[in-house]
């Protein structure tokens, strides 16, 4: 009996995997979200043929433009079609700059167990050898893989299978630029066949956390603070002063906060604010320490500055106590 073919539905959101470029070697400086969906799958017909496939062009843009509302409107899409019990898994195209954040936000807000797979590209659609049709046509074989069930949101990028929760972005210009750095990828594909070496994250996701993307049309402002030689505390006030909820406050190195930040937020711990101690080297773990009783602080543990911004609007947004913040921090 041969298997029923698996039905992945793409939407695509634009970047490098839909930009052109002016010449087949423009690999910077080129457009991103020019190409539609439609022109791009042409270009993978084995993969298209092998699977049910559906598609559709949410939007097309830079990832940089993608706010929290475009981020929202692209997670709801995506719950309705999980949703849908002809479908077994879906593709999301994007750009790869935010593509760590969306990532991670949709790994915490989609309630299901199907898989989800983010691809994008280094290199435009216009380029000699872009990364970006093998990176899709590896993200469809991944999402109609049954080893990918409930592993929560997957990133599929130069032929490595990398989770939502520990992804981050790299590199400015090489086709290896995804990495997740303490724990390695989940997977690799190796012509088209998908090996695991681990089952998921040990943290919670999809189906397992308090988040309900039905619940969500907005987000509060949750700034990114990094922490600098000769810092006069110039952004956090700016932070403070427009009324941010919350601050992710990425420190130079591994845990201390210089003594103009220290002697300033003393002052400001009693207003409303939200603040989590990271740090900036994107690289390592920013444990509870003293600081965070002297200060309120919540330390953002295994998260970047940039995911521990997706995880403190989505704690603000649901209301979460002050006693309770670490203990997400802890378990998302
Ligand atoms: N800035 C563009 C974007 O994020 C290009 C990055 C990429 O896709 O590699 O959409």
């Amino acid at each position: 009996m041969t298997e029923k073919k698996k039905h992945i539905k793409i939407i695509a959101t634009g970047g490098t995997i839909a930009g052109s470029g002016n010449s087949p070697t423009t690999i910077t400086g080129y457009t991103p979200g020019t190409k539609d969906i439609k022109e791009i799958i042409k270009d993978i017909p084995l993969v298209t043929e092998e699977n049910e496939i559906s598609y559709q062009q949410l939007f097309n843009i830079d990832s940089v433009d993608m706010t929290n509302e475009l981020m929202i409107q692209l997670a709801k899409h995506l719950q309705k079609s999980l949703e849908d019990e002809s479908i077994d898994g879906a593709v999301v195209t994007l750009g790869t700059d935010t593509l760590e954040e969306v990532g991670y936000f949709l790994h915490l807000v989609l309630n299901t167990d199907k898989p989800v797979i983010l691809v994008g590209a280094v290199r435009p659609a216009t380029a000699i050898g872009t990364d970006g049709l093998i990176n899709l046509h590896q993200a469809i074989n991944v999402a109609a893989d049954n080893q990918s069930v409930n592993k929560g949101v997957l990133i599929v990028m130069n032929s490595r299978i990398l989770s939502a929760r520990y992804v981050t972005k790299v590199n400015t210009t090489m086709t290896d630029a995804f990495q997740s750095l303490e724990t390695g990828a989940i997977g690799n594909i190796v012509g088209d066949r998908v090996y695991y070496f681990y089952d998921r994250p040990s943290f919670k996701h999809t189906h397992e956390t308090i988040f309900d993307i039905n619940d969500l049309t907005w987000l509060p402002k949750v700034s990114i603070v990094i922490a600098h030689q000769g810092d006069d505390n110039f952004q956090i006030k700016e932070a403070v002063n427009r009324k941010c909820e919350g601050l992710i406050i990425a420190t130079a190195g591994g845990y201390t906060i210089s003594t103009k930040i220290s002697e300033y937020l003393k002052n400001i711990v009693t207003s409303n604010i939200k603040i989590v101690r990271t740090s900036r080297l994107g690289h390592g773990i920013t444990s509870k320490t003293h600081l965070e009783n002297e200060y309120n602080f919540i330390a953002s543990e295994t998260l970047n500055a940039n995911k521990s911004r997706i995880l403190l609007m989505l704690l603000i947004k649901y209301k979460i106590k002050n006693n309770d913040l670490q203990d997400y921090f802890n378990k998302y």
